[in-house]
């Protein structure tokens, strides 16, 4: 397929970098620490292929995704590593994950007994592969109740349709300056953790933020690696990440077009921005569509290592961009990322937006051709 390589928008997302920051971070983990990587989203917009393979040969044992469509995509790849669904799975769709190896997510003992009805009528014995989600604080899923807890752990233990693979737990606060919720939370997970006769295979209770701030509290053999990863700090400007992360994505594109725009003569949908004087204008083959929110109207690009300012709103699929001089079409055009000394980066769009880097990343649609440099 060819779609989106043929107008030079691209998303360049650089691998080398991607295993860069994974190493760095499994060089401060006690050894013997586990990495799954956080590939969710389509890798956070990078690519859930890429990057998973990418993770596996820097060493990640292997994968957390949301939902189970996501660890069928990378079976039909053929990636066969651990890989495990973070969300909740529909009951009825839990054998489909059976069969095809991949770890489910449970929070309920509700949920254990239904697929226990369910697998007295499958007629194959291959174990489905639980992690129980434990509930320290983060309300989203998982048990809260450490005898319901119990329950789920003799289910999964005692019954040959599951098969008991790990325990985890995910933090609310971990990147935030304020550890108090965070100690709550660690208390909670102890509490659940100590309580257990056997620990399962793996026992993960760090993502990003506490495996880069809370190292030091991390009694489990597995982090889930996600922002990090891809060079990004989990807490945007809260926290100075302490390793050297390295963002893995440019989203470029080039100058389609170029006019010199008079005096009075006004811009985009809405008219709203007008030239004071004669302007060298370019337009950009890329808009709202991409994933470059409407809302970064009045904010700046780089072009040849200049900031330059966007005019006018962003439209869906293009927008229009004030040159200091003049630059003929095709000149290369960075939306985020470096161009010689400066840099927009993820953290900078995110809060002229109102909202995260995660946001920024995971919005930068598919209609974007995805370039990996190895
Ligand atoms: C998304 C997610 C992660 C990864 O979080 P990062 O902050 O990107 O490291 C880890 N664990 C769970 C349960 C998640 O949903």
């Amino acid at each position: 397929m060819i779609t989106g390589r043929l107008r030079n928008t691209e998303y360049v997302i650089d691998l080398q970098a991607l295993q860069d920051n994974i190493r760095a971070q499994r060089t401060a983990l006690p050894t013997g620490s586990k990495i799954l990587a956080v590939v969710k989203a389509n890798a956070y917009g990078h690519g859930l292929l890429a990057v998973s393979q990418a993770a596996l040969r820097a060493g990640a044992t292997g994968m957390c995704v949301a939902i189970l469509d996501e660890a069928l995509e990378l079976r039909d790849s053929g990636v066969e590593a651990m890989t495990l669904v973070l969300g909740i799975t529909p009951v009825e769709e839990a054998n489909v994950a059976a069969e095809a190896g991949v770890s489910l997510t449970v929070g309920s003992v509700d949920w254990l007994e239904q697929y226990h009805r369910l697998a007295q009528q499958f007629t194959w014995q291959k174990p489905l592969k639980v992690h129980l989600g434990i509930d320290s604080g983060m309300g989203r899923i998982g048990f809260t109740d450490l005898d319901e807890f119990h329950r789920a752990v003799k289910m999964v233990e005692q019954n040959p349709e599951f098969e008991f693979e790990g325990v985890f737990t995910h933090f609310a606060t971990a990147d935030s300056a304020d550890d108090q919720y965070f100690e709550k939370q660690v208390h909670r997970w102890q509490e659940f953790i100590g309580s257990l006769d056997q620990l399962p295979p793996y026992v993960h209770m760090a993502n990003s933020a506490t495996g880069l701030w809370h190292r030091d509290q991390i009694t489990a053999n597995t982090v889930r690696m996600g922002i990090s990863m891809y060079g990004y700090n989990p807490s945007g400007r809260e926290l100075k990440a302490n390793l050297p992360l390295k963002p893995i994505g440019t989203l470029k594109t080039t100058i389609c077009f170029v006019k010199q725009l008079k005096a009075g003569r006004s811009v985009s949908y809405g008219a709203t921005y007008t030239a004071a004087k004669d302007e060298w204008l370019a337009t950009l083959p890329i808009g709202y569509a991409d994933g470059y929110p409407r809302s970064l109207t009045g904010f700046k690009v780089l072009v040849d290592g200049h900031y330059c300012d966007i005019a006018g709103r962003v439209c869906m699929d293009q927008m229009m961009v004030r040159l200091p001089k003049y630059y003929p079409v095709g000149t290369p055009v960075v939306l985020m990322g470096k161009s010689g000394n400066l840099a927009i980066t993820a953290e900078d769009l995110a809060d002229k937006v109102g909202t995260i880097n995660y946001e920024i990343l995971t919005n930068i649609s598919n209609r974007v051709h995805r370039v990996y440099h190895y």
